[in-house]
């Protein structure tokens, strides 16, 4: 049960606020709410902003590890789910395992391991409800600003709401940033010669239209990342024809879509322990081939390569439309379930096109090579324009902060931010699986600081030894095109990112909190604690 606005993380900024929650919060205790909604002006110990996957678990978490705060959630869109929400292109799916991608608090108990996103999205919203998380979701604010006071210890933060973007302010003592890393507003979109004339229709998957119908038509689409295979064989179930049209290939590798082991688990044990099992051997094997594939990288491109030729028969050219230039996991690899895109393609409803666009034409795409791809629609599956902390400005004492000069600490926090966390997932293994470490992270930090009376917390780059690095190791083109905006990881602990699993698990469960980088310190009048 959580209680409300008891105790902020020092005492001083706990005092109520005009319109603070002190009054509302024993109503709501009295109302048995867990949390309630704040109104303008209001003040709550932690805000999590965002209300998808990262944003409920974040509800989660605070609610049963730091039962004494208050907290609430601001959601720019109407809607719980984020990314599930969003994405409606026809059969949108998770390409990781619901075992993982699914919370360990909530069992997925399916056997269906490449969910569906209807049903991935029903799991959020299920669990939001199932632990009142959704009470205390403010949706239709868009969270623009957020300015520390370090004099006060506190975050006022600001929210457009409505079409006329009036602005709602609110204040907090921690800010938990649970936004997500696109853009929600606009896909990325190259530029064609040619675009103009182009009869048909295009389409991007981020928006998809609910009545396009593909039905008989000819289809193309650009692309080659996750969101391509996916629509490929769902597309080629209707249309006269679906090509993929791609640049360079992707390795792409079949798994079952139902996970026989998951299934002989829930059919012998309890749910929770089920789901614990499979959780872990699908963490197990997604390090065990993360790290083959980057210690033996010919090994497994070969493995993957062969497995294509056999499903695609010996005809089709895997050297050109499925070997890509670069080693497995210097981009994410994509998968799909059952083989549904290799049978696609062998049943000749599907092709895949390797080259380069030179201009689109009245009724379809000329190719460099000369080649005309006809098409009635094209998707352009051209993927996501990075964004971080939502586009939030976030000031610090007046001066704002530029992203791109602070450093990673933990995967989480940013250097000289104070009271600031974000949820980002790993680029290896499912999202969930590092969301929840860090909610689990920031609520050790807030019960340590409440336990010794701080205020406030910020890492601090003290250590001259430690270079700056990319945040992300990942050489695919939604993050070269952001790179350069993006905060920086370091070459050593705490600023560097492992994307490993079971090591963040090691360091947010049990490492130190008080690791020398971490600076803790009271309100205005106390000491500060290094
Ligand atoms: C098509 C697609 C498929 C994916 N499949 C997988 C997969 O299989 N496995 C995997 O691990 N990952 C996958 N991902 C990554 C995916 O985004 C995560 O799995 C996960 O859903 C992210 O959850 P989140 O809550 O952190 O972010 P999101 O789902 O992006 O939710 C963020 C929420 O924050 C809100 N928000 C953003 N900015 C603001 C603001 N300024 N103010 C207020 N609210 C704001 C948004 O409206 C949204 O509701 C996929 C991503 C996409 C796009």
């Amino acid at each position: 049960m959580h209680e409300n606005a008891s105790s902020a993380i020092d005492t001083k900024a706990s005092v109520a606020k005009p319109g603070g929650l002190a009054a509302s919060a024993a109503a709501a205790l009295k109302a048995g709410a867990s949390q309630q909604q704040p109104s303008e002006g209001q003040h709550v110990d932690l805000l999590v902003i965002g209300a998808g996957l990262s944003g409920v678990a974040a509800g989660y978490y605070l609610q049963t590890r730091c039962p004494r705060k208050s907290y609430a959630i601001l959601e720019a869109r109407d809607a719980i789910g984020g990314t599930w929400d969003l994405f409606r292109y026809p059969a949108v799916r998770s390409d990781s395992d619901m075992f993982t991608l699914g919370y360990s608090f909530r069992p997925w108990s399916s056997d269906v391991a490449l969910a569906d996103g209807a049903s991935i999205l029903n799991y959020v919203r299920d669990t939001a409800a199932h632990f009142g998380i959704d009470r205390g979701i403010k949706f239709g604010h868009r969270v623009v600003r957020a300015s520390w006071n370090s004099a006060d210890g506190l975050w006022t933060v600001e929210a457009e709401v409505g079409p006329e973007k009036t602005i709602a302010r609110y204040t907090c003592n921690f800010l938990y940033m649970c936004s997500g890393y696109y853009d929600y507003a606009q896909g990325y979109m190259p530029g064609w010669p040619g675009m103009e004339r182009f009869r048909g229709r295009i389409v991007h998957p981020q928006h998809w239209p609910s009545d396009l119908d593909y039905g008989g038509r000819k289809v193309v689409i650009i692309g080659s990342g996750a969101t391509a295979v996916t629509l490929l064989p769902a597309m080629a179930q209707t249309a006269a024809h679906v090509t993929m049209l791609q640049r360079s290939p992707t390795y792409i590798i079949t798994l079952p879509a139902r996970d026989r082991v998951a299934r002989w688990l829930h059919h012998k044990l309890p749910s929770t322990l089920a789901h614990r099992l499979s959780r872990w051997k699908n963490v197990a094997f997604t390090m065990y081939f993360y790290n083959l594939s980057r210690f033996r990288p010919e090994f497994v491109k070969q493995m993957i390569l062969r497995a294509a030729q056999r499903m695609l028969g010996p005809d089709f050219d895997v050297a050109k439309h499925l070997t890509p230039s670069y080693k497995p996991w210097d981009q994410r690899l994509c998968f799909v379930p059952d083989a549904d895109l290799f049978k696609a393609i062998r049943s000749g409803k599907a092709s895949i096109a390797t080259d380069e666009i030179e201009t689109l034409t009245e009724t379809g795409i000329k190719l460099r090579s000369g080649d005309l791809l006809e098409a009635d629609i094209i998707v352009t599956a051209t993927g996501l324009n990075v964004k971080m902390l939502g586009g939030l400005q976030v000031e610090v004492d007046g001066v704002p902060t530029d992203l791109s000069k602070t450093m990673i600490y933990r995967g989480m926090m940013l250097s000289d931010v104070p009271n600031l966390a974000y949820a980002l997932g790993y680029t290896n293994a499912s999202w969930t699986l590092k969301c929840e470490l860090t909610s689990l992270y920031v609520c050790r930090l807030i019960n340590h600081m409440t336990a010794r009376g701080y205020a406030w917390c910020a890492p601090r780059r003290r250590d001259s030894s430690i270079k700056e690095e990319p945040a992300v190791n990942l050489t695919s083109g939604y993050i070269q095109r952001a790179i350069a905006r993006l905060p920086k990881q370091g070459s050593k602990r705490p600023w560097r990112l492992y994307q490993n699993y079971a090591l963040d698990m090691a360091i947010l469960k049990f490492g130190a909190l008080n690791d020398g980088a971490m600076e803790f310190g009271k309100s205005k009048s106390s000491k500060r604690v290094a």
